[in-house]
């Protein structure tokens, strides 16, 4: 990127953030949450609109001189209800985990029952963990997946709902690679009368691609993150039924957050046009085709993958067949260039710091051009990076290996 007054005012900033710009390049990145924004979408965040201050909707704001940011408010609306069907919008949630407390706050009240995934069986933090504001507030039970198939079990799902009586159900995970049973959780809600929440933060880009199927229309509420499959700027936004706007809208402001940031959410309407053209659904395709190589090539050499496979961007693999942990699996990928996350595998025996897995997604090398060749070579990569741990030598040939891969396939900056 080109930031000639930043050079040459504050050369120490500009060094490191070139310094980083030149990591992403060099690098691997298969941590299932991140991506690499387009050129346009970069250039929108770093402008102007960060001047402003815009507390309030559109036509009703609390400061004077928002006519413009209006207008880039309700363009971003405008294009998230064509690529969601959604009824109404809200862009302005700063990130995804205030999002989701903005929608418990529209919906409950402190101490009621919530149901929701397990941590530790691919569920996020924000659904009930007891170290989370939502823990915290609210009464939450959770379901899991099955131990032998790894799949959410929904017979369990409607017992537990069945039994517990919850207020509202939580679908949406961060670790989980099978499609989700929209409906199926919808009947189930409506059986106990419990409000129906989403949180597609990690697969909004595969549904806005048409791959996986939309909750938007079946569900009470939905929220999702911007700044995963989505590809657009770090940030959230939330899709509900038009009879809950008010409360959704009064739930993040004034409820949660202050003034939004406009910048961002010029660079979420520019996201949901890229996101809005063909080349998106190819690009989500790709992405699926990606996981599934790479699953298969995992499978291969003899790794399990919870559930056996991936409907999605994203798997768990345990570690343990191979007699490593998912810090080491982490810390032996990074020195050869390649970055993933630790994770957790359902009834994990380990501790939350230094579980048996590690989760690896598909999004930001799909975003680079990377096609199902590419996926097994760097599945041969891990494999021969984990078999070496030990071998300094063996690593850093890896490493020129994974620069020489990176190099042929360049982040998009330019
Ligand atoms: C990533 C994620 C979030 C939180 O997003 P942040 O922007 O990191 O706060 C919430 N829910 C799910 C399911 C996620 O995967």
């Amino acid at each position: 990127m080109k930031y000639n007054h930043l050079q040459q005012q504050d050369p120490a900033v500009w060094a490191i953030i070139e310094k980083e710009e030149q990591r992403q390049n060099d690098e691997l990145e298969l941590i299932a949450s991140e991506n690499y924004v387009s050129p346009a979408v970069l250039e929108a965040m770093a402008t102007v609109l960060t001047n402003k201050y815009s507390e309030g909707y559109a036509g009703h704001r609390y400061y004077g001189g928002n006519a413009v940011i209006d207008e880039i408010e309700l363009l971003a609306i405008d294009r998230v209800k064509q690529l969601f069907q959604a009824e109404h919008v809200n862009v302005q949630p700063l990130s995804g985990s205030p999002a989701n407390a903005a929608v418990y706050m529209a919906f409950l009240n402190p101490g009621d029952k919530v149901l929701g995934l397990k941590l530790d069986h691919g569920g996020h933090l924000s659904h009930g963990h007891k170290v989370n504001f939502s823990g915290r507030l609210y009464n939450f039970v959770q379901y899991g997946v099955n131990d032998k198939t790894g799949v959410i079990d929904m017979d369990e799902v409607r017992e537990i709902a069945l039994r517990e009586k919850p207020k509202m159900i939580v679908a949406g995970f961060s670790a989980y690679s099978r499609e989700i049973d929209w409906q199926k959780f919808k009947d189930i809600a409506d059986e106990v009368g419990a409000y129906t929440f989403a949180d597609i933060a990690h697969i909004a880009g595969l549904i806005a691609g048409k791959q996986i199927k939309n909750p938007v229309p079946i569900f009470d509420v939905v929220s999702t993150t911007t700044h995963k499959t989505l590809r657009g700027p770090r940030g959230a936004i939330i899709m509900c039924k038009e009879k809950y706007a008010k409360q959704i809208n009064s739930a993040v402001f004034p409820g949660m957050q202050g003034g939004p940031h406009d910048h961002i959410t010029a660079a979420k309407a520019v996201a949901f046009g890229e996101a809005l053209r063909p080349e998106f659904i190819e690009y989500s395709k790709q992405i699926i085709l990606n996981a599934q190589a790479m699953a298969q090539e995992f499978i291969d050499r003899g790794y399990r993958i919870i559930s056996g496979g991936t409907d999605n961007h994203l798997m768990v693999i345990d570690l343990s067949a191979k007699s490593s942990v998912g810090k080491e699996a982490e810390r032996t990928l990074e020195k050869i260039g390649i970055s993933v996350s630790r994770s957790t595998i359902p009834n994990d025996p380990n501790p939350p710091m230094n579980p048996s897995g590690i989760r690896i997604g598909t999004p930001a090398v799909t975003t680079r051009g990377m096609k199902e060749e590419e996926m097994k070579l760097i599945v041969s990569y891990i494999d021969e990076a984990l078999e070496n741990k030990e071998n300094d030598l063996k690593l850093n040939n890896l490493k020129e290996k994974v620069k020489l891969l990176c190099a042929e396939f360049p982040i998009p900056t330019k």
